[in-house]
């Protein structure tokens, strides 16, 4: 088994003349694929065709250069080659975006799409990418202003977005008298040892200090900067923009805020309860939200998570299953954390190859492996894509998290029926610090970025507002669940995804994924191996439609509060038995 990722299957190396070559070719390819948008090709039929075509084409060489170049960077945040390809790319990637406004603008002028659609088989296999594509024309930059707008993003909000990973990439934490990288110091929140862990959580919190400022106008620019382009094109706010670029409607979100805020008081009892079995007397102090609880604290090697992970998901389907074993012994994964490589964990695909990559920073807990299975679901999901053409392999953020959930659902189930009295209180803890992280946590970045976005109407919040802002959203979400003393007020600078440009709001799709996904597995347990089939086309037709036509196509209705409600109960009564078993 290897435990670093293999690159080789996009380039050798940054010397590979292919490399060169590929990234000398692909401004002429985006400018190519651009003039055929406003080429007369005797018809609208086998004008759409060809772009069709070519768009996947223009598709695969930008992923594989993309896969070559983000992989690297995300081990090696100074490599300085890739940084230089980098560069490049963001280029590339303006002028692809402008190519896919013009095609948008181009789709929206079609008379009677959908009678052509409708007609042809190729068109047909690719409708809900060519009518959503159509349908975007009405919020895309006005055209006079595409470029200089795209142009500034690259030096502005991109950049910080860039600036906020480096920032994160390098920060050395002064932890015990040594220094070492913030994705080492907070995986120390999982150490059996009390010690180390409130050790762990004075060194991050006083290592943010060193780069609170830079971050705060990183998050700043980047919020203001999504106001202006939300107004740009033409939506009411960021929220709007946000859900609209999910196919998703504001009832559903709401209906599962509904859910989740009604269940929250019950929720907070795990809290207090984990507090109260750790010795604690007013809440849960932060620095003890991941730690380990119960006799048994189980550790794995790399080996013993990938055997474990083999065997568990060959009950459930052998096609995920082989997968897996696919990933560990062909180096799909970066395991270990080090130096310069970037904390947490993700998935990408490559869908030419049908492969996918996976970064995590594994040290060994359950919830390392956890993460592990929350990886590959995404790669599983990736897989399932390969059955539809390349353009209709978009899910929405949402959907994107289902199939990693379902797998950390899949995973905790099993380890919990095959575990022993003694281990009990172990497991509800590993299965809840996930839940809760999903549902309780991610409610209160919500409402964090909610105000950090709002606030920018008026100015850039300070370092000092950003961590009242934080630790006032931590208070409406964990409530007296928390010591009111020892909360997170930096977690705005710990989390990547409120800096990502194109991804606003990127958190409510972790609890709607999370909920989603346990609402599948409910469905998995009540209908059994005839379900796994079901659950592998939902999984690959993702990209096809709506949330709300995709969910209904199997029968769910995420529109009202009712569907979510059951998949929290389900996360409530393992809350409530936790709060048994731990007693007074
Ligand atoms: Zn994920």
């Amino acid at each position: 088994m290897r435990t670093n990722w293999d690159l080789t299957v996009f380039y050798n190396d940054f010397d590979d003349p292919k490399f060169a070559e590929d990234m000398a070719a692909l401004p002429g390819n985006i400018a190519a694929f651009a003039a055929l948008i406003d080429k007369d090709m005797g018809g609208d039929l086998p004008k759409i065709r060809t772009l069709i075509a070519e768009y996947e084409q223009l598709g695969t060489l930008l992923e594989r250069l993309r896969m070559m170049v983000s992989m690297t960077l995300a081990c090696e945040a100074g490599h300085e080659k890739a940084n230089a390809a980098n560069a490049q790319l963001r280029r590339a990637f303006v002028s692809v975006e402008q190519a896919e406004n013009a095609l948008s603008r181009y789709l929206a002028s079609v008379d009677d799409l959908d009678a052509l659609i409708e007609q042809d088989e190729t068109l047909k296999k690719n409708d809900y990418f060519l009518r959503r594509s159509a349908q975007e024309a009405k919020h895309t930059l006005p055209e006079t202003l595409e470029e200089p707008v795209l142009k500034m993003q690259l030096s502005g909000g991109k950049m910080f977005s860039e600036l906020r990973d480096k920032l994160d990439a390098t920060l050395e934490v002064d932890y015990r008298g040594e220094k070492i990288p913030l994705s080492a110091v907070r995986s120390k929140a999982y150490d059996a040892d009390p010690a180390v862990r409130k050790d762990a959580y004075d060194a991050e919190i006083e290592s943010y200090k060193k780069i609170e400022l830079p971050m705060s106008y990183c998050l700043n620019s980047i919020k203001s900067e999504a106001r202006t382009m939300a107004a740009l094109t033409g939506y009411e706010d960021v929220l709007t923009m946000t859900l609209d670029q999910s196919g998703m409607t504001r009832a559903t979100l709401d209906a599962m805020w509904t859910a989740i805020s009604e269940a929250l008081p019950e929720l907070r009892k795990y809290f207090k309860a984990k507090g109260r079995l750790l010795g604690h007397k007013n809440g849960l102090p932060f620095y003890d939200l991941f730690a380990p609880v119960g006799e048994s604290t189980r550790t794995y090697t790399i080996e013993e998570a990938r055997d474990l992970l083999v065997e568990i998901f060959s009950k459930f389907s052998p096609e995920l299953s082989e997968m897996m074993a696919r990933a560990f012994d062909e180096g799909w994964i970066d395991v270990y954390p080090r130096a310069g490589k970037r904390g947490g964990a993700f998935c990408a695909g490559c869908y030419q190859l049908g492969v996918s990559r996976i970064m995590t920073n594994f040290t060994g807990s359950l919830s390392d492996v956890s993460t592990l299975a929350h990886e590959l679901g995404h790669a599983f999901n990736n897989q399932q894509m390969l059955r539809v053409p390349r353009l209709m392999c978009r899910p929405p953020m949402p959907l994107a998290e289902t199939a990693s959930t379902f797998n950390e659902t899949v995973l905790s189930d099993f380890i919990r029926a095959t575990a022993s009295p003694e281990e009990e209180i172990t497991l509800l803890d590993a299965s809840l610090m996930e839940n809760t992280q999903v549902m309780v946590d991610i409610y209160s970045r919500f409402l964090f970025e909610q105000k950090v976005v709002d606030a920018q109407a008026d100015h850039a919040l300070s370092v000092k507002e950003l961590k009242e802002t934080m630790l006032w959203a931590q208070e409406q979400s964990y409530g007296d669940g928390l010591d009111p003393e020892v909360r997170h007020p930096y977690m705005w600078a710990c989390k990547s995804h409120y800096y990502s440009t194109g991804r606003h709001f990127y958190n409510f799709p972790y609890a709607f994924g999370g909920l989603f996904g346990r609402g599948l597995y409910a469905r998995y347990q009540q209908e059994g191996e005839s379900f796994v089939p079901v659950y592998c086309d939902l999984l690959s037709r993702f990209g096809s439609d709506t949330i709300e036509n995709v969910t209904a196509s199997v029968g769910i209705d995420v529109t009202t509060p009712d569907f979510w409600r059951a998949a929290v109960k389900t996360v409530v009564d393992e809350a409530l038995r936790f709060d048994e078993l731990v007693g007074e």
